[in-house]
């Protein structure tokens, strides 16, 4: 007796950047979601973190971060 027929696509995966959740389950006929729910996960924020995440990986900016100046000596220390 092992009719049992599990649909392996009943639920996906999130498609968020490197989130491992299940996508939310379906709530009716149609596309089920594709982004798991509670987490702010969805087609926009996924594609906001897809792009920032090619940002990062095409162009590190050269410089150490903005504090990182060549003129620190122009800081007047001196007091008179
Ligand atoms: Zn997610």
């Amino acid at each position: 007796m092992t009719s049992d027929n599990i649909p392996t696509t009943a639920r996906n995966q999130c498609k968020y950047p490197g989130c491992d959740q299940a996508a939310a389950p379906a709530t009716g006929p149609g596309r089920p979601p594709e982004y798991c729910e509670g987490r702010g996960h969805t087609k926009v924020t996924a594609w906001r973190e897809r792009r920032h995440l090619a940002a990062a990986q095409a162009g590190k900016p050269r410089h150490d971060g903005p504090g990182n100046r060549c003129g620190a000596a122009a800081f007047p220390a001196r007091r008179s």
